[in-house]
């Protein structure tokens, strides 16, 4: 007959996870009693262990879903707590001590909370029930409690006690049955009393006659009776069993037997009483499974109207398209690698080779700059004592030492610039940037964990290959440490190039001039302050330390502007010097090298970036195109554990909707599936006793 019950509570349980209405509820059990009253120790018995909170201070502020799974082929007795995946818990004072973490970490300020903790105990010697702990009315306030402490419990049970769930009403025997908080409390909700079991406690701390008259109470008749017990375990036996996780029912039943029997006038068999808690456990599973049949039709229909909404939905929200949390994952990695591999296409040689001679196009401009153009005004004043060189470059002899070792200092400069070092940043930095655009493109975009797992990938990979990348670059590049052969068609080809050079960085500062115009205030006003910084560099006029007010009425912001266009109006014209230099015939063949460094040194950045390329795509492009799809397996797939699946896809709003209503639809479908089982069932017993 049991089997109803169990997989009625087996449907309840599913149900539970749909969540939210009530409607969608098999009734339970719904423990109330005031403090002390001995509602634990009655739960205890019934399940054969000590699992509850204790302590003076200790008040349940949670209400416990306990589920009693009877196993009867097992023999292991466990918790579990379904909602903090801790497994099965054998120790049931580990049981006791998690309960009374999870009652201590709800605030004080918060005093109870309605927030269910869901415990499922299996075990070869309970029953199968489904059980609400509520926490204990309390008759005073401690002076170290919230004031609305009391109330607060008051509204929870209330909340709980509503039908169709059964009441159990626990209630001691010392206290006088009109002051049972919990009687009262479950009057009010059931006055007939027909959902209602009163359970009185600590007979034996009253005498046999009137612990029986307590139970056939004519008073407050309950429909479901009284059942009289002592819960409570006795002393030697339960020290006895705290060492080991002995079954504490036997010895409760044999203390009260012992007791019951011991007063047979007054709790004799033909007093016709319900006593001990192996009655109550069995009143239990009867009532339960009673109630739960008695509910079975409402809720069904219940379930098949949410069904329906849930079908509804994902009809008309998801057009009946079936999704899961690992397909989904799968699907946005095979996007992702899917553009990954169109950027691979993209980003090959010459994408690399043209990013790197940029780079080093910049670091000749500086050398340049810094071993030719150099015509310092940094500071007001009379001018540098060092030749104008690009005025005496032209005219210099082709054989003249000086200007030999200026083009040799500069060619080596380049060399040995750290070339692998440079080459290897670059393309690493373009390779994580383009990862980065390609993350932002993708569904991961909203998805933090995944784009954290992607950047960490590439950047992985990236750092793994770094050091040998630009140690062989650095080696490959070494020869042209010493000697540098040019042959006529780079030297033309580096012509033109470095013309272009020359060209971009003009308009480049022709355009800074133009920007320090607008913030100066015009030509006009710019050229004054150049005249005079001009003036005062050659030493015409005199700027005093207090350049704020000096000499020009100028402010030493404008001064510092004027420097700065005038830096800027030199660079101008010493490069358009320097492009009709590189246009001159005297530029036109190998031979003058000397005249022309600007060309000579791109005819070298082009060499060392051939060569810096070839071992870049072998050493470190290549290998990150094979390496980088592999590990994205691995952190975004094979590497996933179903809950970090799960999460990752429920990061995404519009996924976690469809993945909800998905898993409602299945779920409500299974509890359907199954009440149609249990009707069947019933229908089937109903026959056979019939039959009989
Ligand atoms: P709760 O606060 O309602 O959970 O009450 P407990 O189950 O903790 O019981 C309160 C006290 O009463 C404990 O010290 C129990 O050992 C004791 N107690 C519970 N039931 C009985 C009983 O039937 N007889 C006796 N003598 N003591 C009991």
């Amino acid at each position: 007959m049991m089997v109803l019950t169990k997989k009625m509570i087996e449907i309840r349980s599913i149900l539970q996870t749909v969540g939210q209405s009530n409607a969608l509820n098999l009734p339970s059990i719904v423990v109330i009693g005031s403090q002390s009253s001995g509602k634990s120790s009655v739960l205890e018995a019934i399940v054969g262990h000590e699992f509850l909170p204790k302590g003076s201070n200790m008040v349940t502020r949670r209400p416990i879903e306990l589920t009693l799974v009877n196993t009867p082929n097992g023999q292991a007795e466990y918790g579990e707590f379904p909602a903090l995946g801790l497994g099965k818990i054998t120790d049931f004072s580990h049981i006791q001590r998690t309960l009374t973490e999870l009652n201590l970490a709800v605030p004080d300020s918060q005093c109870v909370s309605d927030d269910p903790i869901q415990l499922t105990i299996s075990s070869p010697n309970v029953p199968d029930l489904s059980l609400i702990d509520l926490p204990g009315y309390i008759q005073v306030v401690g002076h170290d409690q919230p004031l609305e402490l009391k109330q607060k419990i008051a509204d929870l049970c209330d909340k709980y006690i509503q039908p169709p769930n059964v009441i159990l009403a626990i209630s001691a025997a010392d206290v006088d049955l009109a002051n049972s908080t919990a009687l009262r409390a479950s009057r009010r909700v059931d006055p007939r009393g027909e959902r209602t079991i009163g359970v009185v406690t600590k007979m034996d701390l009253v005498d046999a006659k009137r612990g029986a008259d307590i139970l056939s109470d004519r008073k407050y008749p309950l429909r479901l009776g009284y059942v009289g017990v002592i819960p409570k375990a006795p002393h030697s036996s339960s020290s006895l069993f705290k060492k080991g996780s002995g079954n504490i029912s036997a010895a409760i039943t044999r203390n009260e037997n012992a007791y019951f029997s011991s007063h047979p006038v007054e709790f004799g068999s033909d007093a016709d009483l319900n006593l001990g808690t192996t009655t109550l456990r069995k009143k239990l599973m009867q009532v339960l499974e009673q109630t739960m049949a008695a509910s079975l039709k409402t809720t069904r229909e219940s379930v098949r109207n949410e069904l329906e909404e849930a079908t509804y939905e994902f009809k008309v929200q998801y057009n009946d398209r079936p999704l899961s949390a690992e397909s989904y994952l799968a699907e946005s990695l095979d996007g992702f690698k899917h553009s990954f591999k169109e950027f691979t296409e993209t980003f090959g040689r010459p994408q690399v080779r043209e990013m790197l001679k940029e780079e080093l196009d910049q670091r000749v401009l500086d050398l340049l700059a810094a071993k030719y153009w150099n015509r310092p005004i940094t500071n007001l004043g009379p001018a540098p004592v060092e030749p104008d060189v690009l005025a005496d470059l032209p005219k210099a002899d082709p054989e003249s030492l000086y200007w030999h070792r200026k083009l040799d200092s500069s060619t080596s400069q380049l060399t040995k610039l750290g070339i692998g070092r440079l080459a290897t940043t670059v393309v690493a930095n373009a390779i994580q940037t383009n990862v980065d655009r390609l993350i932002a493109n993708s569904t991961f975009a909203n998805h933090p964990f995944a784009r954290q797992a992607i950047t960490e990938a590439a950047s992985g990979i990236l750092n793994e290959r770094f050091y040998s990348t630009s140690d062989q670059v650095e080696n490959c590049i070494k020869p042209y440490k010493f000697e540098i052969d040019v042959e006529d068609g780079e030297w033309t080809r580096g012509r033109e190039h470095a013309a272009g050079v020359l060209k971009t960085e003009l308009k480049t500062v022709e355009e800074a001039v133009k920007d320090v115009e607008k913030v100066v205030g015009g030509k006009r006003k710019l050229k004054d302050v150049m005249s005079f910084v001009e003036k005062a560099r050659k030493g015409e006029v005199v700027v005093g330390d207090d350049g704020a007010t000096g000499a020009g009425g100028f402010s030493s912001d404008l001064l510092s502007k004027g420097k700065e266009a005038l830096f800027l109006t030199d660079r101008a014209q010493l490069l358009r010097l320097r492009l009709n230099a590189l246009k001159s015939p005297q530029c036109a063949t190998k031979n003058n090298k000397y005249y022309c460094p600007e060309i000579f040194l791109d005819v070298v950045s082009t060499k060392l970036v051939s060569t810096a390329v070839l071992f870049l795509n072998v050493e470190l492009l290549s290998e990150f195109v094979y390496q980088f799809p592999r590990e994205l397996d691995v952190r975004l797939g094979r590497g996933l554990t179903k809950a970090e699946v799960e999460r990752f896809a429920r990061e995404d709003g519009r996924v976690r909707g469809h993945l909800d209503v998905i898993r409602r639809k299945e779920l409500l479908e299974l509890a359907l599936e199954k009440m149609d089982g249990v009707r069947e069932l019933e229908s089937r017993k109903r026959e056979e006793g019939r039959g009989r």
